[in-house]
């Protein structure tokens, strides 16, 4: 299936990395947000990184506008009746991914691939408040979206093997590197960096080491381009506690969130998208 027009739903950290690099692949990507000045928001941003790659001549002008050409807000999911494909990058909540899913399986052409950007939750779970499973598909793109080359694929227990053929291509047109993994909580990616995280958070809670120090070690000692607090803060305080809480209870024990992290997001500091997080960003 040649994949074309892509609806992104969800406009916030992924969303906005998600729509660009498939725009910037050549697909008409139309993105949505329940609040539409993150939908706008997303857009500026886009344009934001696009003029930087326009001043570094990474790109011309006319292939930023180009690119920007592709991109559009819609106001509700009734605008998805002409999607090829369907990409959900909202709130790591299994209420709000499975509304989201089940009003989409009444609008979008029954033709349409819906695929979850979930951090950590069952696809075949989520697959299950549609109608069609046999189109569904966990893709797992990487934050920065729009940098980053992993992509997990993930089909459910009833994905057709020709939509994973179909999201693989996509993905390496978009230059990604996908990999397909199986459904079990976090995936690949999730699971094994999110104990670290935690970790790390629990680490500083105990007063082992300063945050400083704390990611100071993981770069010197193991090359890690990000220390895991400011990871934390780069993901998203919120989005960490969520997947956590996925990987606590699917999982056990080992992954049950560190207290001072709950404490973080009940505080309102969830990272650099609000400003403050283990570190300061205002
Ligand atoms: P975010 O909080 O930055 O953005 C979520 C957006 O979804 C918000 O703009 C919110 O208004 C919107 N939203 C909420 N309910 C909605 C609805 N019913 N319809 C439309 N939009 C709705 O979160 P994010 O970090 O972009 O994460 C999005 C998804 O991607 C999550 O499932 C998350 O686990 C996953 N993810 C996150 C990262 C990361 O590093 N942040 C990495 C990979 C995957």
């Amino acid at each position: 299936m040649n994949i074309k027009k892509i609806v992104v739903v969800g406009a916030g950290t992924m969303g906005s990395g998600i729509a660009q690099t498939a725009a910037a692949s050549g697909c008409d990507v139309a993105l949505m947000d329940v609040d539409q000045q993150r939908a706008a928001a997303a857009v500026g941003l886009i344009r934001n990184r696009l003029e930087n790659r326009v001043t570094t001549g990474r790109i011309s002008a006319k292939g930023k506008e180009l690119v920007l050409s592709r991109i559009t807000t819609i106001p509700g999911l009734e605008g998805c009746g002409d999607a090829d494909l369907v990409i959900e990058a909202a709130s790591e909540k299994d209420s709000v991914k499975q509304a989201i899913f089940r009003q989409l399986d009444a609008i979008a052409p029954s033709s349409a691939i819906f695929a979850s950007n979930t951090s950590a939750i069952s696809i075949t779970r989520l697959a299950a408040a549609t109608t069609r499973p046999e189109r569904f598909i966990g893709l797992h793109f990487m934050n920065p979206a729009h940098v980053m080359k992993l992509v997990e694929i993930i089909p459910g227990l009833g994905t057709g093997p020709e939509i994973v053929t179909s999201v693989f291509a996509l993905c390496e047109k978009m230059g990604k590197q996908p990999v397909v993994v199986a459904d079990a909580p976090g995936f690949v990616a999730n699971r094994l960096l999110m104990p670290a995280v935690n970790e790390a958070i629990q680490a500083l809670q105990e007063g082992i080491a300063s945050r400083e120090d704390i990611d100071l070690v993981m770069k010197l000692g193991a090359g890690h381009p990000m220390g895991p607090l400011e990871l934390a803060d780069f993901i998203g305080l919120d989005v960490c506690l969520q997947i956590l809480e996925t990987l606590h209870r699917e999982l056990g024990e080992k992954f049950r969130p560190c207290p001072l992290l709950r404490t973080m997001v009940d505080g309102g500091k969830l990272g650099r998208k609000n400003g403050e997080g283990f570190y300061d960003y205002r």
